[in-house]
């Protein structure tokens, strides 16, 4: 369809120009038209699909930029204090329709794209995800940095610019193949770069001491290599307010000087090659889910942007201070996991080497501005590096950590005399045959507050993992329970239950969650229930022809739509839900009659590619999918395994989900937000008691949500008392059936023993307590069966898990952040 062609509107000028907030579409469709002619270089008639989303998008920018600029002015002005979220990941998905949504341009967009005859969610469609993240902890910075804009403080993300983000995801006869993610190739709207706030960072060389005018020893880190940070800046908008905030993400470039270098010796091929090297650094996203793989590049790039990171910051506070005492003041870091660790090494060689502060000053300054996140209890995810890693790449950061971890044994020491055991286990140096750098010991050392992401999770860190460290410092461990954005989450993503929502209790609860809990007396209402019902048949509709069209399969709408979306983990335990579709399935081959319900299992997930039980287990589900969908007429069941599981395919996935599959070991997930997002979106959790589940379970009622399995501390009593699986599966009939048809080669015709490997794990360790929690699942599992018909009794269950999520909102979050670590304050700005 080309494009209409019509007349621009009279001319404005650029002053009135920016005072225009995109909400009018003559103001919008100018916008595009202009951006079509001069920033695409094309003629509406010639202008692609393509150039339609990037003038659209570039559009919606301009309409930012005065918002954005005037919000760094306030802040400067204002001179408050900031809060830094250094992290990674960050998650983002598809930026157009959310600041569509946040600027409240939406339907003036829908209209200026009517009336050049091209269709505004065509044009959304076109955009790729920024996958810059791998699930949680990345989705969780995406949106926090909502919340931040939103409730108009101060704050700003830090990261790396990957040129590929996470993989996407096909598969190839039932197993994911991974294919890289070029998500830049045709270019991002989105995003400023200034090359003027380009940061140079040292890797390699070695540490000079030598004695200061002042008779201290000074240390000086020279030699080894320069990189080149330059940043890129994206608008975070915030929801119906002016506020623009920035996340900087940092692309590694390497420096002229060294090409120069050897450019002059004549070596030309040899400076290419370590071009490349430098610039690989920001190339690609490391796909690992909860899982340290303790590659080189890897700390080459937590260095790199955490470098690039705080001498950004440094410089801004430097504009307009010169006394160093007050940096903490003005400035609050978070650090999201582990990853930007090293920072507390980073600030100190800034203050002390860079700065010539004191030690203990500097000290001060720097546990006063840290604050950490962690996100896992799992051991294998605990970041740690050789130190010989160190000492090569970072010597003096590894000198600086010698010196932190000296000085805080003394104060271990000093608390526990005698106590060399605790000294050991509490030493930011791991001893054994290599020796290594724990990096979360480190971040809670150089942070005044340490945090975990939800109840149960900050528990277990204070009891297990963090134990020494809760004793000694109490005051610094605390709670923030993640939250997810209701912008994205709800309004965005599910239209139909948003128009329902505010026809009964009104606008407010966009920015105040807590206000759905008006919809609790709605839930008594007949005509509501229907309203709801609708909606979320609706919404399944659109699934269903959505994955027509994407995997040629037909959904059956009248089926409970039956969600497990996360990434694929043998903690999050897709394998029980798949074991247990074996064996609905075999009793529906035997007597369908024992089918209470229709149900259609959904799963979505990537698997690390490394992972080979992870991709194994894939494989096993696609095989049951093939299996099961063959005689789905007569069954009544389902299964299906969507490709390529990202931020913008969870927005089609949660509005139409029925049930919510919550299923990990207990004590092993940190939190969670999935489960948060599908409670919004009116879905039913079947989940044991991890994580966030444990706070959804306390706001929405037992009896408004299907609990089973072992809990923590059962888990660990069974592993305490001699766990044998074997035992479960000979005594659990069915199970063994399912079990014993894998083993069979059933779903794996090409190779009968491709589940081996699996089936044996199961057997004989079955780390992830899989089969002792089968009959607890499969059991709570017929409850949801028979629960479902009863449509009254299950919407009114649907709409209470509504109307009692607002506690789940990312600003409830962001809000203890900024109150309880960061001290940062709302700073709103005018229009
Ligand atoms: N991956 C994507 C694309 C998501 O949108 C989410 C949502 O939170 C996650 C992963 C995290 O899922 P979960 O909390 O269930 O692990």
């Amino acid at each position: 369809e080309p494009l209409r062609s019509t007349p621009p509107s009279s001319p404005q000028t650029p002053d009135e120009d920016a005072a225009r907030t995109g909400r009018e579409p003559e103001n919008v469709r100018r916008g595009f038209l202009e951006h079509v002619r001069f920033s695409r270089g094309k003629n509406p008639e010639t202008a692609t699909a393509h150039d339609r989303f990037m003038a659209l998008s570039l559009a919606v920018r301009d309409r930012l930029a005065h918002r954005w600029v005037k919000t760094a002015r306030t802040y400067y002005e204002q001179d408050v204090k900031r809060a830094y979220y250094l992290s990674a990941e960050y998650l983002l998905g598809r930026a157009l329709g959310n600041n569509l949504i946040n600027t409240g341009m939406y339907e003036a967009a829908e209209q200026a794209m009517r009336e050049v005859g091209v269709d505004l969610t065509t044009l959304i469609e076109m955009e790729p995800d920024a996958g810059l993240g791998n699930g949680g902890l990345g989705r969780l910075a995406a949106c926090f940095l909502d919340s931040l804009a939103t409730l108009a403080y101060p704050g700003m993300g830090y990261g790396i610019r990957y040129e590929f983000g996470i993989f996407s995801q096909d598969f190839v006869n039932g197993h994911q193949v991974e294919r890289a993610d070029e998500w830049l190739k045709f270019g991002n709207p989105w995003e400023i770069v200034r090359p003027e706030k380009a940061v140079p960072v040292r890797f390699f060389g070695r540490v000079e001491h030598h004695r200061g005018a002042d008779g201290q020893s000074v240390a000086r880190w020279v030699g080894g290599k320069t990189v080149i940070g330059v940043p890129f800046d994206t608008p975070i908008a915030g929801f119906g307010n002016n506020t623009v905030n920035t996340l900087r993400l940092w692309q590694a470039r390497a420096s002229e000087e060294f090409d120069l270098l050897l450019f002059n010796a004549g070596d030309y091929e040899r400076s290419v090659v370590e071009k490349n090297d430098s610039e690989v650094i920001s190339k690609v996203l490391y796909p690992n889910d909860a899982f340290q793989a303790g590659k080189e590049l890897r700390l080459k790039q937590e260095y790199f942007f955490v470098a690039c990171s705080i001498a950004d910051i440094v410089r801004r506070y430097l504009k307009t201070h010169t006394d160093f005492r007050q940096f903490p003041a003005k400035a609050a870091i978070q650090l999201n996991d582990t990853h930007p660790a090293i920072a507390v090494a980073e600030l100190m060689r800034v203050l002390v080497d860079d700065k010539r502060l004191g030690w203990e000053e500097a000290f001060h300054i720097t546990q006063q501005t840290f604050g950490y996140t962690n996100h896992t209890l799992l051991a294998e995810a605990m970041e740690k590096w050789p130190v010989t890693l160190f000492e090569r790449l970072l010597p003096r950061h590894l000198e600086i950590i010698y010196e932190i971890n000296q000085r805080f044994l003394r104060q271990v020491q000093i608390r526990y005399p005698f106590d060399q055991e605790r000294m050991q286990r509490m030493s930011l140096v791991e001893e054994g045959h290599e020796k290594m750098i724990r990096m979360a010991h480190l971040a809670v050392v150089g942070s005044h507050s340490v945090n975990g992401v939800a109840a149960l999770h900050t528990d277990l860190l204070r009891r297990d993992v963090l134990t020494d460290f809760a004793a000694m410092y109490p005051e610094r461990f605390n709670n923030k329970t993640n939250g997810v954005t209701p912008r994205r989450w709800l309004t965005w993503c599910n239209p139909r239950l948003s128009k329902l929502i505010t026809s009964r209790i009104g606008h407010g609860w966009e920015t105040d969650l807590d206000k759905l809990r008006k919809l609790e007396e709605h839930a008594q209402d007949a005509a509501f229930r229907k309203a709801f019902r609708e909606v979320k048949q609706q919404n399944k509709q659109d699934l269903a022809t959505y994955v027509s069209e994407l995997c040629k399969v037909d959904l059956n709408p009248e089926a409970i739509f039956d969600v497990q979306i996360k990434r694929l983990h043998e903690y999050k335990r897709q394998l029980l839900n798949a074991l247990h579709t074996v064996v609905l399935w075999m009793r529906a081959r035997r007597d369908p009659s024992t089918i209470i319900h229709p149900r259609t299992f959904l799963f979505g997930a990537k698997a690390a590619p490394g992972y080979q039980s992870a991709k194994l287990i894939i494989r096993l589900i696609n095989g049951i999918a093939e299996v099961v969908n063959s005689d789905a007429g007569t069954t009544g069941l389902q299964v299906l395994f969507l490709p390529n599981y990202r931020v913008s395919l969870a927005e089609r996935i949660i509005p139409a989900a029925d049930v919510s599959e919550q299923i990990s070991t207990a004590g092993m997930e940190a939190s969670g937000t999935g489960n948060m997002k599908l409670m919004l979106n009116g879905a039913l959790t079947l989940g044991t008691l991890d994580g966030a589940n444990v706070e959804i379970r306390d706001e929405v009622g037992d009896e408004n949500f299907f609990l089973f399995g072992l809990t923590a501390d059962e888990v660990i009593e069974r592993k305490r008392t001699g766990y044998r699986p074997r035992e479960v599966y000979h005594q659990h009939q069915e199970l063994r059936e399912a079990i014993d048809l894998i083993s069979s080669g059933f779903f794996s015709p090409e190779d009968k023993h491709l589940f081996k490997p699996l089936v044996d794990s199961l057997l004989e360790e079955d780390r992830y307590l899989v089969l002792a929690d089968f009959e607890s699942y499969r059991a709570k599992q017929e409850d949801v069966a028979r629960a479902y018909l009863d449509p009254d009794t299950w919407t009114r269950k649907c709409i209470l898990n509504v109307a009692r999520a607002g506690i789940f909102s990312s600003d409830r979050t962001i809000r203890q952040y900024a109150e309880e670590i960061w001290r940062v304050k709302q700073t709103p700005v005018e229009s």
